[in-house]
């Protein structure tokens, strides 16, 4: 059902958390917006302006690997500045109560972590783009690092153990999906008795099967989005409001 009103969305959702024992949360774009962080993809967003550039193209030319880096570095005020929101903070709440085993997210704006909830707790379907690795090898590298040594060479550096190509830690058009994220993501959408799909429109796959998946699996899903999405029709509960208002009730500090 839709919620009519945010109290009563809010309401009968503090009721299903109630009955849980499992809650895992499903997190998108939307719980990030009032971090000040802009969901690429809506319109007028950083995607409609600049296309994202494909993996291939990546691997492709110093070029692209100079323009992806380019960019990253111009998100970075944003990115840096921003911190945890009221979503964010709610579902560190649940965790610390011990009701809320991880989350899966598509974010990779490494707000969960910054939340509180410990990094192995929180499956990033799309990687994180707080930090970069070597695709060669997987040597850890600081943006900062990346940046200085950018700023010297006025070119993308390459990793100094191996040669190969540096890249934020996310996951690219074009890349696969990291393996152990989606293994880690199915354990957590089979093991839970509430799924909560937060700020996502549940339309990039494959992460949007998981909440699926939990709801096939027998749990009980509630999607919280501005939007309608796809999966209205078959969700227990949907509230199309606020996702700080929806989630604020939550937050234990
Ligand atoms: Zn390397």
């Amino acid at each position: 059902m839709i919620a009519p009103d945010l109290e009563t969305g809010a309401e009968r959702l503090a009721g299903l958390v109630e009955r849980s024992e499992a809650v895992v949360a499903f997190t998108g774009a939307g719980i990030s917006t009032e971090c000040g962080i802009p969901d690429f993809r809506s319109p007028g967003g950083l995607w409609t302006k600049h296309a994202p550039i494909p993996f291939d193209q990546f691997l492709g030319s110093q070029e692209a690997r100079d323009e992806t880096w380019r960019r990253r570095f111009a998100m970075d005020e944003t990115l840096s500045k921003a911190r945890p929101g009221r979503g964010h903070r709610a579902l560190a709440s649940l965790y610390h109560s011990g009701k809320l085993p991880g989350i899966i997210t598509q974010n990779i704006d490494n707000l969960h972590q910054a939340s509180g909830i410990p990094h192995p707790k929180v499956c990033e379907l799309h990687g994180n783009t707080s930090y970069a690795a070597c695709l060669d090898c997987g040597k850890r590298y600081e943006l900062k690092w990346v940046k200085d040594s950018f700023d010297q060479s006025g070119r993308a550096p390459e990793c100094v153990e191996c040669d190969g190509y540096i890249k934020t830690a996310t996951i690219a058009f074009g890349q696969s999906m990291p393996p152990a994220a989606m293994q880690h993501a199915e354990e957590l959408a089979t093991s839970a008795d509430l799924l909560l799909a937060i700020g996502s429109s549940l339309v990039v796959w494959p992460a949007a099967g998981f909440p699926l998946m939990a709801k096939r699996n027998g749990a009980t899903l509630v999607i919280i989005n501005r939007e309608p999405t796809d999966f209205d029709d078959i969700a227990d509960l949907v509230i199309h409001h606020d996702i700080g208002d929806v989630l604020s009730r939550f937050i234990a500090d």
